[in-house]
């Protein structure tokens, strides 16, 4: 059995070989499983791995092989120290929120970000005395002003979700230090395949395996990356007595899935840049949100963030407003109409009626989701086939 990989080694070559973990039998694909105990050859092993004097697995709530093998190789391609694995993208972040925070402190966040993560911070966290405040994601200086003695979390999305403005995640890193909190990076979009937070100071990267890692729209999972102290410790910890762990089954799923990341979001970025770059010329855009467009306002930092590329997600407004937008979502025929993201089929989705509709229109406003933007995340099907589905909304 092996768990090393060579430090030398790229992020596709980590997907593939990093946390190999091969029983006797000698499988080359990874085995699964589905256990939820061990046995103990004696009372006295059985005591001494309770106590912690021995290692090996108790009970898959604590550790599992399967589960391990995955963590092991997203912790090596994220160049992170641990990885704890989670239930869903929502525990990872519930987890690195419960493990690390206090009633009285308090989050600066990206108002940007993924509804059921405002959800949580707003009603389950604020229900704890844990309080957050929202601000442009771009606008470092609104970070610094929202800064306060209690403030112990930075929590952003970059690329952010849906007008893919980007964070200077550096800077924020900074900011944290400068303050003694985290930040905290939901890497949902890039991947590592496509940006380390890690390595521009981030301490902790949480994600939704869901999306992109599997990419394949087929379970749910999440994950939490990081130093030993925090993730190895106090993350695992948490997860350990609280139980949002992840399911052997779909542990397996994604160990395979990061197996093929790398290529399929290099596929997901040039789709992405030539569906962006095919959109702005069309006289019914008003404007296309794609970091990989000369025209993007943070264009170069993108581009030193996430070596990898700039990904599949992209927004684009129509002149029309609602109307427009729901014609050219209406109008596709191949493309999946749903709120979705980070799988082998196109998606589309009007982010003012559905995954912003919660906000209020103000706030809508102040983010710039306005009536007239469609998302888009491109997947993998031929781009020709693509940009034929979207031409007739267009025209
Ligand atoms: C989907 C998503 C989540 C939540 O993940 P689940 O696996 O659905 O719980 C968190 N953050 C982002 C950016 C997401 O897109």
């Amino acid at each position: 059995m092996s768990d090393d990989f060579d430090p030398d080694w790229g992020t596709a070559t980590r997907g593939v070989r990093a946390g190999t973990h091969r029983t006797p039998e000698g499988e080359h694909s990874g085995a699964i499983y589905m256990t939820s105990s061990f046995v103990f050859e004696s009372a006295d092993e059985a005591a001494a791995r309770f106590a912690g004097e021995a290692p090996g697995n108790i009970y898959s709530r604590f550790t599992n092989p399967t589960v391990d093998a995955f963590s092991k190789r997203l912790a090596a391609m994220e160049g992170g120290e641990c990885c704890v694995a989670t239930a869903s993208g929502m525990s990872a972040i519930l987890a690195t929120c419960l493990a690390t925070l206090e009633s009285g402190d308090h989050i600066v966040a990206a108002h940007t970000l993924f509804g059921s993560t405002i959800g949580l911070f707003n009603n389950y966290l604020g229900k704890l005395g844990i309080t957050t405040s929202y601000v442009a994601p771009d606008d470092l200086d609104a970070w610094r002003a929202a800064i306060t003695p209690a403030t112990r979390m930075l929590f952003v999305e970059t690329p952010s979700n849906p007008l893919t403005e980007v964070v200077d995640m550096g800077a924020l890193a900074d900011l944290a230090n400068d303050n003694d909190a985290l930040l905290v990076v939901d890497n949902c979009f890039c991947t590592p395949a496509l940006q380390r937070p890690l390595d521009f100071g981030a301490h902790v990267v949480v994600h939704s395996a869901t999306k992109f890692l599997d990419g394949q729209g087929r379970a749910l999972g999440g994950a939490v990356i990081g130093d030993a102290d925090i993730v190895g410790d106090r993350v695992f910890r948490f997860l350990r007595t609280c139980g949002p762990t992840m399911s052997p089954f779909n542990a397996w799923i994604f160990h395979k899935a990061l197996e093929t990341l790398e290529v399929r979001m290099r596929a997901h970025s040039a789709a992405g840049q030539r569906v962006a770059e095919w959109l702005a010329d069309q006289p019914a855009v008003e404007h296309v949100y794609y970091p990989g467009l000369a025209s993007h306002p943070q264009h170069e930092l993108a581009a030193r963030q996430q070596p990898g590329g700039f990904g599949g997600i992209l927004s684009l407004r129509l002149a029309g407003g609602r109307e427009a937008a729901f014609r050219l979502i209406n109008a596709t025929n191949m493309i999946s109409i749903t709120a979705n993201l980070g799988d082998t089929r196109t998606t589309i989705v009007h982010p003012a009626s559905t995954t912003h509709a919660r906000i209020s229109a103000e706030e809508r406003a102040r983010a710039g989701i306005t009536d007239g933007v469609v998302r888009v995340a491109v997947g993998l099907e031929n781009v020709e086939d693509i940009i034929a589905d979207l031409e007739p909304g267009l025209a």
